[in-house]
């Protein structure tokens, strides 16, 4: 804890952008490393090529948003099917997934209601949230991901492992900048993740078990009730 304290003490301002830009980017890179590697080994498809795009796209975005210090707020919200968004992180995560054994599952509810959110940046919730998963399974498993609507006004993203979970008394430090339970963890995927899914409005509940699993419920504020109907004009940023 001291030295946690003393890292978060320390970091500037930029120091702690720095090290978040880091952390964003590695992921798309991992992904287009996993691609380019499937394609040196001869299997070329359109499609790999279009997610690395994709990817690269992604990471280019993440870059512009850090570099607009002076308007840090700025967010792109549109109205997303939340059902495609998580298909779309799903298929960025697959490649990485079968390296490490692990299977992802899904199953939605067919009335499932849109959200109203900036899509790059709750993709990068759930990318976090799934590498968290697949990171805590390193003899493999599978992975499920419900999209559900639990009551009226909610969607409610769950993302279930069966990893070794996280005890008790290390619960409440999810979140904390830096806290990182692994070798090369940077402790900064969940600091962001809360904190992206606080300006959408959401709540992140962690529950888990040791050496059963982790459940990660994300829920969000379903677009309807949050606009009070389809005004695409009032909406526009
Ligand atoms: P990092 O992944 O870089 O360590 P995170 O902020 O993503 O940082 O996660 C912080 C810590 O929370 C992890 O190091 C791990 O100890 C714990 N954690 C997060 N998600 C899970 C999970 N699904 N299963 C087990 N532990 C987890
Ligand atoms: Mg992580």
């Amino acid at each position: 804890t001291e030295e946690l304290l003393r890292k978060s003490d320390k970091l500037s301002a930029v120091g702690q952008l720095a090290a978040g830009v880091a952390h964003e980017i590695r992921n798309p890179l991992t992904t287009i490393k996993g691609f380019l590697h499937l394609i040196k080994s001869g299997s070329c498809k359109v499609e790999y090529l279009d997610i690395a795009l994709s990817e690269i796209e992604r990471m280019e975005s993440i870059i512009n948003e850090f570099l607009m210090l002076s308007k840090p707020q700025a967010k792109n919200f549109k109205i997303t099917d939340p059902r495609i968004l998580i298909k779309n992180v799903i298929t960025l995560l697959t490649t990485q997934a079968i390296l490490k054994n692990v299977q992802i599952l899904y199953e939605f509810d067919s009335n499932v209601p849109f959200v109203m959110c900036d899509e790059n940046q709750l993709k990068q919730v759930f990318i976090n949230l799934i590498q968290n998963a697949i990171e805590a399974m390193p003899d493999g498993g599978n992975i499920l991901i419900h999209v559900k609507k639990p009551d009226t006004g909610n969607i409610l993203i769950r993302v279930i492992d069966q990893g070794h979970g996280i005890s008790e008394d290390r619960i409440h430090r999810l979140g904390e900048p830096f806290y990182s339970t692994k070798e090369k963890g940077t402790g900064l995927g969940l600091m962001i993740s809360y904190k992206i899914v606080q300006e959408h409005n959401g709540t992140i509940e962690v529950q888990s078990k040791i050496n059963e699993g982790t459940t990660v419920d994300v829920l969000l504020p379903s677009y309807r009730e949050e606009a009070g109907g389809f005004d695409a004009q009032s909406q526009n940023r």
